[in-house]
Formats: C-alpha cells, structure tokens, sequence
C-alpha cells in the first residue's frame, strides 16, 4: 500500500491532519489500533479553545458543534468559599470558549473522513517505523485478522498519542529529549445524570483540593476533584463523592445539583514534552508529543495547532517541494508547546494542593487567587490563555 502521508493514530490529530490535506489536494492514509466504536465512545476533552472551533469549522467540521456545543464567555473560580467570574470574552476582544465533549468531536471528524473518501483503517495497530532518513518511509502495522502490512509514503505523521509507537522512532538520547513531570495528584472524574449546577464551568480551590464542576449536555454533568492517584473507585461511593464535591466548591450558599453516577475514573497528571518533534521523515503531532495535565483544557487543543502548522508545511511542501516550512515545524509547534506546558503547570500549581504544602502555601495561592480575581491585567494574563493564543 502506498500513500503520499502516512498518519498513525485517528484521535484528533491523525483525523484533523488527514482532512486537512485532503482538502489541499494531498492524500493521505490513517492506521488506528482501535474500533471505530471503542474510539467514538472514549470519554476525554471537553473545552475547545476559540482557534479550535474556528478550524473545525473552516475545515466543514463545525456544524453540530455549533448546534450543539455549549459557548462560554467565562468561568467561575471559587476560593475561600467565594466565586468571582472571570470573563473570558471582555479580557480577550470577545474570544471565547466551546464546550464540546472529545468523543463527539471524533464522530465528526470520522464521519467527514469517510463522507470524502478517506482511508482510515481501524485496528490496524503500527508496530514499527522504518526508513526515515530515506524519502520512503514505512509504517508497518497488523491487521484486525493478525495480517502484517506495509504502507510506504513520503511522509510519515505520529498522532498516535501519549502510548503509541511513533515517538519510539526517534533516538532516545541520541536525538531525543523527553522532558518530564509527575504531579502528586490524579484526579476522580465522574459522569452524571443531573442537570447543570452551573451556567459556566466552576475552578475551585479549597483546603481539601482543587475541584472542577463541568458539563456535557444539559442533562450530563462532567466533575472532577482533586485526589491520590493511587486511590481505588470502589473506595468512593456516590453519596461520598458528592460530599466530597459540595464541600470543595460550597459556600455563600452554592449548591450542587446531584444525580445518579455513571462513570467514575482516576486519571494520574503529568506534564511531557519530547524534543525535536520531527526526525527525517517522521513528524509527531499532539499527545505523541507531548502532554500536559488537564487543569488548562490545553491537550486537544495542542494537537489542533500542532496539525494546523504541519499540514500547512506539507502543503507548501507539496506545492512548491521547499522543505523550509518541514524543517520549522518542530520549533514552531514547541513554542507554543512550552507556552501551553507552562500555562498548565501555573493553574494546575495555582489550584490544588501539594502533600507538602504548607499553610504558607495555602495563604500564598489564597493570595495569588486574589490577585487573579481582582486585577484586571492578572485576569487577562489567565483569560488570553486560557480562549488559546491565536493559531501560528
Ligand atoms: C480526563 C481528560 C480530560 C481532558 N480534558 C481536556 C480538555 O478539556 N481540553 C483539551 O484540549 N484536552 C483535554 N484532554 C487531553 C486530550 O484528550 C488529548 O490531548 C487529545 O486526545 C490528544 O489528541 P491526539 O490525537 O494527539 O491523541 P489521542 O486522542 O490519544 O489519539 C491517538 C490515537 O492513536 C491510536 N494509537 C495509539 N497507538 C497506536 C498504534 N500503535 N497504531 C495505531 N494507532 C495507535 C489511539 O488508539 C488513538 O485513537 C483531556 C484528557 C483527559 C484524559
């Protein structure tokens, strides 16, 4: 089999990169591990970034998002038993953000692949990657049936996320560089079937830990607090989740609305960047890349921008068979890589709470909070990151 890009992985840095191209004259085939199914169903992501919608919809993407998602002119930080609002849409000329669940994005974009004729082969897992510093690279992969494949193809994408195979193409040591952090806390997310407590999401700090009130349509809720990584979701019983929740987000009379539980979770938070992001002919895009934890609603957001500078690059590339843009993608997409990392690492440190914080750490984030809440070029500084930087 051959193709002129060769993307492995159909999250949505694989399916944005694929129609991308496709729109711009240039093919491409997608090898994903999983079931079409088992990816439409994969709980993940819930804030689009205002540039992320903007390319959804550019791309013919957008339209049951625009039905259907939910936009949002600010958010809510609560501390010290108070919410002050931050409004996105005055801090930033009117940007905004989207609340669109990961999942039905992927419904989207797979079914506009297919709709246009794009190859996507489901539970074709890539084993290894071949011949990178050749101008034929191979992506080997088996099929459903046990079968192994080649694709060969000018290009090879790796949008294979956080536990693909892609990133173990490049060198360790030798030509990469994994810069790493593991926090000490995961956090226990739950799906419910309530109504909204909120108009808008809520980020909470409080002395037990940081706490996160979302949503994902007007009769699912998505919540979050902060917890051991290690913890077991059978040690949490519904009525003790909400305690847990109401007494981290409570105060001036704020009530939780509850509901029935039915989906609980641990997801352990890490910030990782692998550098460079491009090796001869392979190019990393999204979690293959890189990670950050989920306080800043940056990680998908991350694979679009990445996607929108390589798919721009390959079509220069294509169009004129200049290398110059290829050859600044991976210093394009790291700088706002290490913006996004570091903007993640702020509120991710800004609102939990560390085993060894002390109370003076807790009167210095009270204070930061305060900061935020009441200074207008504080409040824009959070607000101009968190709608997203403007796409490269
Ligand atoms: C609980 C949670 C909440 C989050 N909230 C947000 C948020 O609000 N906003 C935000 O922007 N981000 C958020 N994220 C992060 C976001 O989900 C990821 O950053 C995003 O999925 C990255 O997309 P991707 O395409 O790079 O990788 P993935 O979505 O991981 O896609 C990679 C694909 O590659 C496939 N694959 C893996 N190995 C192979 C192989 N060997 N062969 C073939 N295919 C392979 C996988 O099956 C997968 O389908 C959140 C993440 C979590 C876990």
């Amino acid at each position: 089999m051959r193709t002129q890009v060769g993307i492995v992985g159909a999250g949505p840095a694989g399916l944005l990169l694929s129609h991308i191209l496709h729109l711009n004259g240039i093919e491409s085939v997608i090898v994903e591990s999983r079931s079409r199914e088992e990816i439409e169903k994969t709980i993940r992501a819930g804030v689009l970034e205002q540039s992320t919608v903007d390319l959804m919809t550019e791309i013919g993407a957008g339209e049951r998002m625009k039905r259907e998602g939910f936009v949002h002119g600010g958010f809510e930080l609560r501390f010290g038993g108070r919410g002050h609002r931050i409004d996105l849409q005055d801090l930033t000329n009117g940007r905004k953000i989207t609340v669109y669940p990961q999942h039905e994005v992927l419904k989207d974009l797979i079914a506009l692949r297919l709709r246009t004729g794009g190859q996507v082969h489901f539970e074709a897992k890539a084993t290894g990657i071949d011949g990178l510093s050749s101008d034929q690279p191979v992506i080997r992969f088996t099929t459903k049936d046990g079968e192994t494949r080649e694709l060969s193809c000018d290009f090879v994408a790796g949008c294979d996320g956080g536990y693909g195979t892609s990133r173990a193409a490049i060198p360790e040591h030798l030509v990469r560089r994994d810069y790493f952090r593991v926090y000490p806390f995961g956090w226990f997310g739950i799906l419910a079937k309530a109504p909204p407590s909120s108009e808008e999401l809520i980020y909470a700090h409080h002395e037990r830990g940081f706490a996160l009130i979302s949503t994902r349509s007007p009769d699912v809720q998505r919540m979050y607090f902060q917890c051991d990584p290690a913890d077991n979701i059978d040690n949490w019983s519904d009525d003790r989740i909400w305690n847990e929740l109401q007494t981290r987000v409570g105060g001036d009379g704020f009530e939780l609305k509850t509901g029935a539980i039915f989906q609980k979770g641990i997801i352990p938070l890490r910030s990782f960047v692998c550098e460079p992001m491009q090796h001869g002919r392979l190019f990393l895009a999204g979690d293959a890349a890189h990670s950050v934890p989920p306080t800043g609603a940056k990680g998908l957001n991350l694979a679009a921008a990445d996607v929108h500078v390589l798919a721009r690059a390959l079509t220069s590339y294509y169009s004129s068979r200049s290398t110059e843009l290829l050859d600044a993608y991976s210093p394009t997409a790291l700088r706002r890589v290490w913006r996004a990392q570091h903007f993640s690492w702020w509120m991710t440190s800004m609102l939990h709470r560390f085993h060894e914080g002390t109370e003076f750490d807790l009167k210095r984030q009270l204070a930061e909070l305060e900061l935020v809440a009441s200074s207008r070029a504080a409040a824009t500084t959070l607000a101009e990151n968190y709608v997203g930087l403007p796409l490269a």
